[in-house]
């Protein structure tokens, strides 16, 4: 009796006939509409383990899958929301659409594996954390100052002149021009701006055009150790497989011998961060000699990330490892812009090499961007002229920079590299006792107020001391992270 009472409620009646119309909508949707287009993603898994695994559900809890499977089969929310459901919002389960949609349930598009190897960018994700706790950002480098008022002044003029269409996919013709003229008194040779340059997004486009040109999948690429987080990517995006060879601290020196067995492995390319992010290692003469001898004894390509080559502090000096004898024939050097007129958000890099490797290397660039930003390469035409004078002065305000920092930390008694290029230092924290640097780099930014990156980003090994901070940045933000960073060995105690 009570129930046909309800039946025979209006409210009710409501509720079942909107419960009926959302079942025969989900029904057309999944079994008449969503076959006809995702017919070729159809995939029958073998068993409930390998199904589960694939729709990231594998070792969740009871209600969490079956709230995915309700949501999922409604259509509801897209597949990757749903993956990161907490499991807390798995209380309600709007299973009366199930009966409905098993057929789709299993009808998914299926992701790459390419990037299953690696994390989103630990530098980057730094800069995130910085932000959400209002720290000090000495974990991403880039400047807090602006770029050279030259460089402003012609972007600004640009703006209603053009060119705002692509420029030639390689590059600008006055850029590469501009280009080839400051490279080729660095580099001690003729760089060719119609054969041997291709302009990109940044040398992070560069990096990755270069191995994409070197190395087919399975190849095998050395990279020093620590590392520039984004070669461990680059090697794994290219298929190619990563030798690693330590460069030992304090020093980071690299043993000549332990470099020969890896390039016994028979390496298509060995990855040169000169001067090195994250170590601040200049490389002398002698031992890019040692690296060339090896590259050509056992005919590997060197790819080279050059981006800090202004940036190489006295009495020590950056040489070229393509300018050594018979050397040019078999590098690929990469750099940009960025760091050398503190114009890191303009993504302007580029790639010099010879012919045969550019003709190569364009071919990647042209499909995975087309080309870099044709204003921005306008407007850096300029800084390319600038007279010697101005990169002195880049080097002298480094200096400073450098010298500041590095006196502040001595004063705090925090013991820190001393970088002969590039702008970052790197501190021991085993003394914190910290299991993991992550966990450190986000409480500091939390508790102390300034941004830093975990070491353990950038090392092969499984290194945990590390933090790195850099010193791009105007002498009062430096001041202001000393400052706060007085705060840290009594606030990073593990409590
Ligand atoms: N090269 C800089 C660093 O190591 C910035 C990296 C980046 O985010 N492109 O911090």
């Amino acid at each position: 009796m009570y129930i046909l009472k309800i039946y025979n409620d209006q409210k009710v009646k409501n509720i079942i006939a909107l419960c009926i119309l959302l079942a025969a909508y989900c029904f057309m949707l999944n079994m008449v509409i969503s076959p006809l287009f995702i017919r070729s993603s159809i995939m029958l898994p073998p068993d409930t383990k390998t199904a589960f695994k694939f729709l990231g559900l594998w070792g969740r809890k009871k209600s969490t899958v079956w709230v995915y499977i309700a949501f999922r089969c409604s259509r509801l929310f897209p597949a990757p929301a749903l993956r990161r459901l907490p499991e807390t919002a798995c209380v309600v389960c709007p299973i009366a659409v199930f009966p409905y949609c098993r057929y789709s349930f299993f009808t998914m598009y299926k992701l790459s594996d390419r990037t299953a190897g690696f994390t989103d960018s630990v530098i980057r994700r730094m800069t995130r954390i910085s932000m959400k706790y209002g720290a000090v950002n000495l974990s991403q480098g880039f400047p807090d100052f602006d770029p050279p008022k030259e460089m402003l002044d012609r972007l600004a003029a640009i703006a209603h002149t053009g060119p705002h269409q692509y420029s030639i996919t390689w590059g600008a013709q006055n850029f590469r021009e501009a280009l080839s003229d400051k490279q080729s008194k660095l580099m001690g040779r003729h760089i060719d701006p119609e054969r041997e340059i291709v302009v990109t997004c940044g040398s992070t486009e560069a990096m990755m055009a270069a191995m994409m040109t070197v190395a087919n999948p399975g190849d095998k690429v050395i990279v020093f150790s620590p590392f520039y987080e984004n070669y461990g990517a680059d090697t794994i995006l290219s298929g190619a497989e990563p030798i690693y060879v330590p460069l030992h601290p304090p020093l980071f020196n690299f043993d000549a011998n332990e470099l020969e067995a890896a390039f016994k492995q028979r390496p298509k390319a060995l990855i040169l961060c000169n001067p090195s992010n994250p170590c601040g290692k200049a490389f002398t003469r002698d031992e890019l000699t040692v690296i060339a001898e090896l590259a050509k004894k056992y005919d590997a390509y060197v790819i080279t990330d050059e981006v800090y080559e202004h940036i190489v502090y006295a009495p020590h000096t950056h040489t070229y490892i393509a300018s050594l004898s018979g050397m040019f024939e078999r590098t690929i050097s990469c750099s940009a812009l960025s760091k050398t007129y503190s114009i890191t958000g303009w993504r302007l890099g580029y790639i010099i090499a010879p012919e045969e490797i550019i003709e190569v290397a364009r071919k990647v660039h042209d499909f995975l961007t087309v080309g870099a930003a044709a204003p921005l390469q306008e407007a850096a035409v300029v800084g390319l002229r600038f007279p010697a004078a101005y990169y002195d002065n880049l080097l002298r305000e480094y200096t400073e920079r450098r010298q500041l920092f590095l006196k502040g930390l001595d004063d705090l008694g925090i013991q820190h590299t001393t970088p002969e290029g590039a702008y970052y230092v790197m501190l021991d924290i085993s003394e914190y006792g910290y299991e993991s640097d992550l966990d450190f780099c986000e409480k500091l930014a939390e508790r102390v107020g300034v941004g830093a990156v975990p070491g353990s980003s950038f090392f092969k090994e499984n290194v945990n001391s590390f933090i790195r901070f850099h010193f791009a940045k105007k002498h009062d933000t430096l001041y202001e992270a000393l400052n706060r960073l007085e705060k840290m060995k009594e606030r990073m105690r593990k409590r």
